[in-house]
């Protein structure tokens, strides 16, 4: 039988969640977003309070929290802010593929980096012309003795102007597309790491987004992660590891945008009555309803799959595309509960409707999620090889 029901302890990390977005960041997220504010004094206090580096084992001083728990933290995060949330997770981003494929050395050093303080780090895959098709990435690293030579630039690359360190992919056999792309952690210190340009974007204006270049960066041969032109198989097990994460906070960002339009309606006088009295604002709500919970329940599927040590690449799929699209299609809707109101910043649901994009957009598109699916589907018994994917 399927029991949707959480441990204690599950519930009373939720609670703990829920409880610092609402005090934490609800208060700053509003003023964060409109100035484009990094959110390093709530990176802080998340970081004390536990909520980060959520996945990092205890043998490496981390929480070592299963990925549902961990789903349950993102989802309340990104309600009270998306922007602020995607900023606390990315040392997930980042961390996975060191935890699949670092040394013991690497994983100590660099995981340990980001447990002993409140650190960032960066996952450093998509390039100006290496977006969904990462197989056409650029960026090269070339064995020179005991250390690898790497050259290139990553843009849109979250936390990348605070980040102590980068997950980067780079080609290590130019000629060999997907098979020849490998990882390796770049400390952010090594001579020639450049921050090049900050983003400024529609929405998540609080998270970081930056362009970095790699300069003749030379790395110890030990910083590779897992074997040298393995790194795309990496990419992708790293990507079934945190859509699930991303479907959470897109599960949080139309939760958020499903309560305040469930709650205006109510309050809003229109023809002499509340407008949730009038049955197409009620059809609205019903449905802006069902997709946050049909979200949940796919994220919670995708990462309880991760915990059995199932492979989740078709659940984490469904989970990320559909959770993103409805955190669109619940953030428009509220946006037409509240009216014309729903256009001025001094209401929150503009924010949630700029913020929910994102979803659709990184950790691969709802494109790239539908070919992911198309292609489990269609062709299980290709099922491990590689499809467009991205970061
Ligand atoms: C705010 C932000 C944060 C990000 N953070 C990170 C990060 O931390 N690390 C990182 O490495 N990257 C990051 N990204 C990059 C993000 O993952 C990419 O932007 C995304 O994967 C899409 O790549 P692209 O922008 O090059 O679009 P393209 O790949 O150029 O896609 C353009 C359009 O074509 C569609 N398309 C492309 N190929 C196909 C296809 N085969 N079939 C159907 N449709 C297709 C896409 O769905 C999209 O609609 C971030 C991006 C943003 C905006």
């Amino acid at each position: 039988m399927v029991d949707f029901t959480l441990t204690d302890e599950q519930q009373d990390i939720r609670a703990l969640a829920h409880e610092f977005a609402e005090r934490e960041i609800r208060p700053k997220a509003w003023d964060y977003d409109r100035d484009s504010t990094f959110p390093r004094d709530v990176v802080e206090q998340a970081w004390e309070l536990g909520l980060m580096n959520s996945h990092v084992p205890g043998e490496y001083g981390g929480p070592g929290l299963d990925y549902l728990t961990s789903c349950l933290i993102e989802e309340e995060l990104g309600w009270g802010c998306s922007g602020i949330g995607t900023s606390l997770m990315c040392n997930g981003l980042a961390g996975a593929p060191v935890l699949l494929g670092g040394s013991d050395e690497v994983k100590r050093r660099y995981l340990g980096m980001l447990i002993e303080e409140p650190r960032l780090a960066s996952f450093c895959l998509t390039e100006p012309d290496a977006g969904s098709d990462v197989s056409a990435m650029r960026t090269t690293a070339v064995r020179s003795g005991d250390k690898y030579v790497v050259n290139g630039t990553k843009c849109f690359i979250t936390n990348g102007s605070h980040a102590s360190w980068y997950a980067v992919y780079a080609k290590t056999d130019r000629e060999a597309g997907h098979r020849g792309i490998s990882a390796f952690v770049v400390p952010r210190d090594a001579d020639g790491v450049t921050v090049d340009k900050k983003e400024d974007k529609l929405g998540q204006r609080a998270s970081d987004t930056a362009m970095i270049s790699f300069n003749d960066v030379e790395i110890p041969a030990g910083n590779l992660l897992g074997d040298e032109n393995k790194g795309f198989k990496l990419a992708m097990m790293t990507l079934d590891r945190t859509r699930p994460g991303v479907a959470a906070m897109a599960t949080g960002i139309a939760q958020a945008a499903f309560e305040y339009a469930r709650d205006y309606s109510k309050e809003r006088i229109q023809f002499g009555v509340p407008i949730a009295m009038h049955q197409a604002i009620q059809f609205m709500i019903a449905d802006m309803s069902t997709k946050v919970e049909a979200a949940r329940l796919l994220t919670w599927k995708s990462a309880a799959l991760l915990d059995r040590g199932q492979r989740n690449t078709l659940a984490s799929s469904h989970a990320k595309r559909f959770a993103a699209d409805s955190a669109m299609e619940v953030a428009v809707d509220a946006v037409r509960v509240y009216g014309g109101y729903g256009f001025i910043k001094e209401y929150p649901v503009e924010k949630l409707m700029r913020d929910a994009k994102i979803m659709q957009l990184y950790e691969g598109t709802s494109q790239i999620q539908r070919l992911v699916i198309a292609r489990e589907v269609l062709m299980p018994h290709r099922a491990e090889e590689p499809a467009a994917a991205t970061a």
